[in-house]
C-alpha cells in the first residue's frame, strides 16, 4: 500500500494538542513535541494514572489504534484510507500493548517525515537496534514513566520493579529498562 506521509498534520488540527503546541510556541519552545509535553497535555485532561495511552494516541493525536493478529510483530505505524493508524498485536498482553502504542506514537511524533512502515518487534536492548528504534523506545519510556512520577511512587513505597510495573501498568522489562536508563539500578 502506498504511504502518504504528506498530510499527517491534518490529523492533529483542531485537537487539544494544537492549543498546547501554540502555547509552547509562544513560550519559544521547539516545535517537536517531547514526551514530557504530551504527558503535560494528558495531565491537564486527567488521563495520567496510569497514562491512558490509547486516549493520547486517538484523542490527542487523531490516530486510530487498530488491534489485529500481527503474527510475530508487536506493532507498526501506517496510513490506512488517509488515516494514520497504530496497529497493535491483539494477542500480546495489555501491558505490552500499552508500550507498543507509545513506541509507535514515538515514531509518529519523531519520524513522521520518513518512511517508517516496518513492523516492530520491541526489545529493551540498546545494541541490537537502530537509532530510530532507540528514539521510539526512549520516547515511550519517558511518556509512560516520567522520572518525576517514578521518584514519587518510590517515595510512596512502590519500591520494587514489580510494584512499579503494576502502578504504570507495564511489563517488568519495560520498567527495568527505564530504571537502568535513569541510573536508578546499576544492572540491566
Ligand atoms: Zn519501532
Amino acid at each position: 500500500m502506498a504511504t502518504d506521509l504528506s498530510n499527517w498534520s491534518n490529523f492533529i488540527s483542531n485537537k487539544d494538542i494544537e492549543t498546547y503546541a501554540k502555547k509552547q510556541k509562544k513560550n519559544n519552545v521547539s516545535k517537536t513535541l517531547s514526551a514530557q509535553d504530551v504527558w503535560t497535555a494528558a495531565l491537564e485532561a486527567k488521563k495520567t494514572e496510569p497514562l491512558d495511552i490509547e486516549w493520547v494516541a486517538e484523542k490527542l493525536f487523531g490516530l486510530n489504534v487498530v488491534k489485529r493478529d500481527l503474527g510475530e510483530a508487536s506493532g507498526f505505524l501506517n496510513v490506512l484510507d488517509d488515516q494514520w493508524c497504530i496497529f497493535v498485536n491483539k494477542f500480546e498482553n495489555e501491558r505490552r500493548q500499552r508500550f507498543t502504542i507509545a513506541h509507535e506514537l514515538g515514531h509518529f511524533v519523531l519520524h513522521k517525515d520518513k518512511s517508517i512502515t516496518s513492523k516492530d518487534i520491541i526489545f529493551f536492548r540498546d545494541e541490537n537496534t537502530n537509532i530510530e528504534e532507540q528514539e521510539a523506545n526512549n520516547f515511550a519510556s519517558e511518556l509512560l514513566m516520567p522520572e518525576r512520577k517514578i521518584r514519587e511512587y518510590i517515595k510512596e513505597g512502590y519500591n520494587t520493579i514489580s510494584l512499579l510495573a503494576d502502578k504504570f501498568c507495564l511489563s517488568t522489562p519495560a520498567v527495568r529498562y527505564r530504571l537502568y536508563k535513569l541510573g536508578l539500578i546499576s544492572e540491566y
